[in-house]
C-alpha cells in the first residue's frame, strides 16, 4: 500500500532521515522503533505530507492505482486515505470532544450522514467519548485524549493510519487498551504505521518492523523475529 524509496529529510543543515526505504503491505501493522531523535516522527510527517523529502520517492498504492505522493500537499493525501495522529495528540483542548471529531471530518463535510454514522461508531468503540462529547477535550484524561486523537484521525475515513507514539505518557492499563485498539483496527482492515518508543509492545503486535537509529534503518524484520534479535533486545528492549 505504501512504498518509500530512498527518502532524505532535512531541517536546514540537520539531516533527519537518510535514504530510508520501506514497504507497508495492505492490512498490516508496521512498527517503527528507535530512540529519541532517531527520526521516527520525521518519517511519519513525510508520509503525511507535513515534511517534503529532499530526495527519494513515496508511493501510495490503492486499488491498483499507484500514486506518487512525494510532493503532494497533506490535504490531498487525506483525500487519498492517509491520516496522521500526531505525537502530542494535537487535539484542541477548548473545543468539545464532538467538535474535535468534526474537525477530523472536515474534508468530508459534504457527507453529514456518513460523519454522524462514524461518530456513533466511535462512541461505541470508546463509550467515554460519547459520555463526554459536549465537554472540552482538555478535561479528558491523557488516555482519553489519546483515544480522541486516534478517533479524530479515523474521522477522515482513512485506509492508512499513521500513529505517532500513541502510548506516550499513559498508564500501563491505558497502554494495553490503546494497543488492543490498534489490533482491532487492523482486524477491521485498516493499514497502520505505528511509531513507538514502547518497543516491546509495538513488536508484539507488529506484522513487520523497522529500527531507526539517527536517520538510518539499521534493522528490519517480522515483529516477532526482532523481539528475539539479541541486538534489538539489548538496545531497545532493555534485555540482554
Ligand atoms: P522523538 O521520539 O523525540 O520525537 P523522533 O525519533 O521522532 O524523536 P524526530 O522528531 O523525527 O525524531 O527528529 C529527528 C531529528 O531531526 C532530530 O535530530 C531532531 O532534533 C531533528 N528535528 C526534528 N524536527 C525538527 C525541526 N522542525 N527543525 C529542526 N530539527 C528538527
Amino acid at each position: 500500500m505504501l512504498i518509500l524509496d530512498e527518502i532524505d529529510v532535512s531541517y536546514g543543515p540537520i539531516s533527519a532521515l537518510r535514504k530510508i526505504s520501506l514497504k507497508v503491505p495492505e492490512g498490516a501493522v508496521v512498527a517503527i522503533i528507535g530512540a529519541n531523535g532517531a527520526g521516527k516522527s520525521s518519517l511519519l510527517k513525510s508520509i503525511a505530507g507535513w515534511e517534503i523529502p529532499t530526495s527519494g520517492s513515496i508511493r501510495f498504492i490503492d486499488r491498483s492505482i499507484n500514486h506518487d505522493i512525494t510532493r503532494l500537499p497533506s490535504h490531498k493525501r487525506t483525500d487519498l486515505g492517509i491520516a496522521l495522529s500526531p505525537e502530542g495528540r494535537g487535539i484542541f483542548p477548548d473545543q468539545s470532544v464532538r467538535d474535535n471529531l468534526m474537525l477530523g471530518a472536515y474534508l468530508r463535510r459534504h457527507d453529514p450522514a456518513g460523519i454522524e454514522r462514524d461518530i456513533l461508531h466511535a462512541f461505541a468503540r470508546f463509550p467515554i467519548l460519547g459520555t463526554r462529547q459536549h465537554q472540552p477535550a482538555g478535561t479528558l484524561s491523557g488516555g482519553e485524549q489519546q483515544m480522541l486523537a486516534i478517533t479524530r484521525a479515523l474521522m477522515s475515513a482513512p485506509k492508512l493510519l499513521l500513529l505517532d507514539e500513541p502510548s506516550l505518557g499513559l498508564a500501563p492499563l491505558m497502554i494495553q487498551e490503546i494497543f488492543a485498539t490498534i489490533c482491532a483496527l487492523r482486524d477491521e482492515g485498516l493499514t497502520i504505521v505505528l511509531v513507538e518508543q514502547m518497543a516491546n509492545q509495538a513488536l508484539a503486535i507488529a506484522d513487520y518492523a523497522y529500527v531507526l537509529e539517527t536517520g538510518d534503518i539499521i534493522q528490519h524484520g517480522k515483529g516477532a523475529d526482532l523481539m528475539h534479535d539479541p541486538k534489538v533486545r539489548a538496545a531497545y528492549l532493555g534485555m540482554h
